[in-house]
């Protein structure tokens, strides 16, 4: 197995770096070094300069407008994007939705959403989890009940990322609670944002910042038209899309971010530690290091051998090494930031977290989201194991 980029890989590595010199903003880029949030506009303007250039869909085919890449360029694109502190496409469309529509959109629904889901001119939500349904999502308990060309729509869900600036959420409901096996029942719906019947209420993390809230369907009337593929079968589509979820989860250039921003904490002259103590901190980082450059062989082992267009099980391997080195970047960084990094700031109307605090806080939660570590190592005993 070769384990070295190609000639061919690198000078397209060369042409990625070069067009995120020339084209991201020095603000932007300046926000996800700190590990501060975007605002809307930054993830929006950053999308659309991606899209110019073909490159805002990195997973999608040349057939359905995307740069029709390699997992091997993707993977490239991606680690470039997280060494230059550049945001990534965002995934609820493009490496959620998008694929479903791809494969299982009727061509009404592409035209209406495809474009303007790479340019995102629409922005869309995951309409998943609910207060009983997280890890066993095929327990949901949303109802849809037909009614002429609509569905009614009841309940609620929980845990929606960024559904404040949505415009769109895609979403699992039950159109039939007598179905034998309750993954049996389900559908899948596009559901307008600013539909009569939806409230968004937002839920603020110990991290300080407002990413996911609380989602109430009330009476509210979705069209046929807007279910993807057959009525029953959004169990099939909602698995597809949770394979996509976790693809490429392992985000070892966001971690090596992290562990730059540690030297650079370390080499200001305020740091505040004494050579040895700095020396200490460094070795930590070196062993982090150590550990992501084996998980990025084992990330590449796992991509030569992937069939195109199947899931492969191994991701969870990723999913559960890499979320731990990220936990230990940043723990990594908030112990040497000092007493600065565990007092509150204060910003607007409130006090927050400082942002080595809050970027711990956030990481607590990658361990839960795109699959709960205990729910990965049960799938890597059952279909990498063979337990
Ligand atoms: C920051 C954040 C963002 C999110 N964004 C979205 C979003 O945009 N859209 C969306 O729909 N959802 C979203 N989620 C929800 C996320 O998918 C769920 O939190 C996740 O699936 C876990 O479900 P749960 O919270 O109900 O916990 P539970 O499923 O109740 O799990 C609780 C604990 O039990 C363990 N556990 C559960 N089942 C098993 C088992 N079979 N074997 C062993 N251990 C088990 C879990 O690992 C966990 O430790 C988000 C969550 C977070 C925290």
């Amino acid at each position: 197995m070769d384990l070295t980029f190609s000639s061919e890989d690198l000078a397209f590595r060369d042409e990625v770096r070069a067009f995120i010199a020339a084209n991201l903003s020095p603000e932007t880029r300046r926000k996800v070094e700190e590990g501060r949030a975007l605002d809307k506009a930054d993830v929006v303007d950053w999308q659309r300069t991606l899209n110019t250039r073909g490159w805002a869909t990195p997973s999608w085919p040349a057939s359905a407008g995307g740069p029709g890449w390699s997992a091997v360029q993707r993977y490239i694109f991606m680690d470039e994007l997280y060494a230059a502190c550049a945001p990534e496409p965002l995934s609820f469309n493009v490496s959620m939705i998008g694929p479903v529509l791809i494969q299982y959109g009727n061509d009404d629904q592409k035209a209406r959403f495809l474009n303007a889901t790479a340019n995102l001119d629409v922005w869309w939500a995951q309409g998943f989890s609910e207060p009983g349904a997280g890890s066993d999502l095929a327990a949901l308990s949303t109802t849809a009940v037909r009614d002429g060309d609509h569905y009614v729509v009841n309940g609620q869900k929980l845990w929606q990322g960024m559904a404040q600036r949505a415009d769109w959420m895609f979403t699992l409901v039950r159109t039939d609670p007598t179905a034998p096996k309750k993954q049996g029942g389900i559908s899948f719906l596009l559901v307008d944002l600013k539909s009569p019947g939806v409230t968004i209420r937002p839920i603020i993390t110990i991290d300080g910042r407002h990413e996911v809230n609380e989602v109430f369907l009330e009476d509210v009337r979705v069209p046929v038209s807007d279910r993807i593929g057959e009525e029953n079968q959004g169990w099939t589509y909602a698995k597809y899309l949770l394979s996509n979820e976790r693809t490429g989860i392992a985000r070892i250039g966001m971690t090596r971010r992290v562990l730059a921003r540690v030297e650079t904490v370390l080499a200001a002259a305020d740091s505040g530690w004494s050579d040895a103590e700095s020396a200490r901190f460094v070795h930590e980082a070196r062993v982090i290091h150590a550990d992501l450059r084996a998980l990025e062989i084992t990330q590449l082992r796992v991509l030569a051998a992937q069939q195109a267009g199947q899931a492969d099980p191994r991701s969870s391997i990723l999913k559960i090494k890499g979320v731990e080195l990220r936990q230990a970047a940043s723990e990594l960084l908030l112990r040497a930031t000092g007493p600065a990094g565990y007092a509150f700031v204060y910003e607007g109307d409130g006090e927050a977290p400082s942002e080595a605090a809050s970027n711990y806080f956030t990481l607590r939660a990658a361990s839960i989201y795109g699959g709960a570590s205990e729910v990965q190592k049960n799938i890597i005993a059952s279909s990498v194991l063979g337990l």
